[in-house]
């Protein structure tokens, strides 16, 4: 079989998916399945949709267009302020998009009066992790604005934390979120039917037992694909935590001394040589294995060795590991967990192969042998 390759396992993301869906419904929020993290993947969308999440949502209108075109139906909504030189596309695809620029907004306007389309606006509010975000103090007038735009819907607000800066959400800033939400609709009349709250790292705030106020809604990429709550990188409980692993194959495997010996500078990535801190015995010998992977195909830093298998070191190309007592042969697999970082550079990798429950999915390399679509009209899609 090839390797590198991706296996994802379908059964255990939909379990995923529909518990936190269930959890998330007794607070009254409902679950945007936030697909970025497998570039889109029509067969993992419609996995989630089965598992009763309400929309997909994406940071790159490239993906939803390939939901879109893989005939993938279900509310889409672009994450990230979309591209003036992309409103075009984003009016064509996405049903709904996350703003903060009158200026994109207006654009917006504009691709959806020749499309003779609604597009519906998502107003991002910043609450201090100094991302995306309209200042609070400005969106009752930016609010103004947006409802005079032709074919804009205003749909709802929403706020994104513990991305650039790691600021928990908590009581206080989703109670501030509630406060604008409840503050709009009454100047405004009732205008705001989404309030979305947050990313996965809103998890451990919605379900633990306190006050949700107006907050109906939740963006969730990293809690269903990997099981785990970002703040503190914890496993959640009743989540599958290996949805995916990498495989990677071993090219080089024997006794090799567990220090490099000359002078010594910067590695090929321009970090100090590690230390031998995974080795038994630092002036000895050690089992050393390679595997045909490396920065191109993965974040090694993300990555999980098996038992008994520990990482030493890696470039490009390659990754150094000590087989210990595993007896790794040259030809042999190993089975990597990944962290976010990791599975996000497999995912976009072209020599990493995409299993999903045994199927594979075209890489870019062989997705589209007759035709490469011009950048503009971004990617086709043929169904699996
Ligand atoms: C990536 C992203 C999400 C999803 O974040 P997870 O931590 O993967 O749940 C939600 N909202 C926005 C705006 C994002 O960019």
């Amino acid at each position: 079989m090839n390797a590198p390759r991706l296996e994802i396992d379908l059964v255990k993301l939909g379990h995923n998916a529909r518990t936190l869906v269930n959890l998330l419904s007794h607070h009254g929020i409902s679950v945007s399945a936030v697909t970025k993290g497998v570039l889109g993947r029509p067969d993992v969308a419609r996995e989630l949709l089965k598992a009763g999440v309400t929309g997909l949502a994406d940071s790159r209108i490239e993906n939803i267009q390939t939901l879109h075109f893989a005939g993938v139906v279900a509310p889409m909504t672009l994450i990230r302020s979309p591209m003036v030189s992309q409103a075009a596309l984003v009016v064509r695809h996405a049903d709904f998009s996350l703003n903060t620029e009158l200026d994109v907004i207006s654009e917006l306007s504009k691709a959806a009066q020749s499309a003779g389309r609604s597009h519906g606006v998502l107003l991002m509010v910043e609450l201090g992790d100094l991302r995306e975000g309209i200042m609070p103090g400005d969106l009752e007038n930016v609010v103004r604005r947006v409802l005079c735009f032709p074919n804009i819907t205003l749909r709802g607000i929403g706020t994104n934390l513990a991305c650039r800066s790691g600021v928990v959400p908590d009581a206080v800033n989703m109670g501030e979120l509630s406060r604008l939400a409840d503050a709009i609709d009454a100047t405004f009349g009732p205008v705001l039917s989404v309030i979305s709250g947050g990313n996965s790292s809103n998890l451990e705030w919605a379900l633990g037992g306190g006050d949700t106020g107006r907050i109906n809604n939740l963006r969730l990429g990293e809690a269903i694909l990997l099981g785990c709550q970002p703040l503190h990188r914890r496993p959640i409980e009743g989540l599958h935590t290996d949805v995916f692993s990498l495989v990677a194959e071993v090219i080089e495997a024997g006794s090799k001394p567990s220090r490099p010996w000359g002078d010594i500078a910067e590695t090929a990535f321009g970090a100090a040589p590690p230390e031998e801190k995974h080795t038994s015995d630092p002036n000895g010998t050690i089992s050393q294995a390679i595997l045909a992977l490396g920065e191109m195909d993965v974040d090694p830093a993300g990555l999980t060795p098996p038992q008994g298998i520990d990482i030493l070191g890696s470039s490009s190309d390659h990754l150094v590991v000590d087989a210990g007592q595993t007896g790794l042969k040259v030809g042999a697999e190993v089975a990597f967990q990944v962290n976010y970082s990791a599975l996000i550079r497999a995912m976009a990798s072209p020599f990493v192969t995409k299993l999903a429950n045994s199927v594979p999915y075209p890489n870019s390399f062989d997705a589209f042998p007759q035709k490469r679509p011009a950048a503009s009209e971004g990617r086709s899609f043929t169904p699996v």
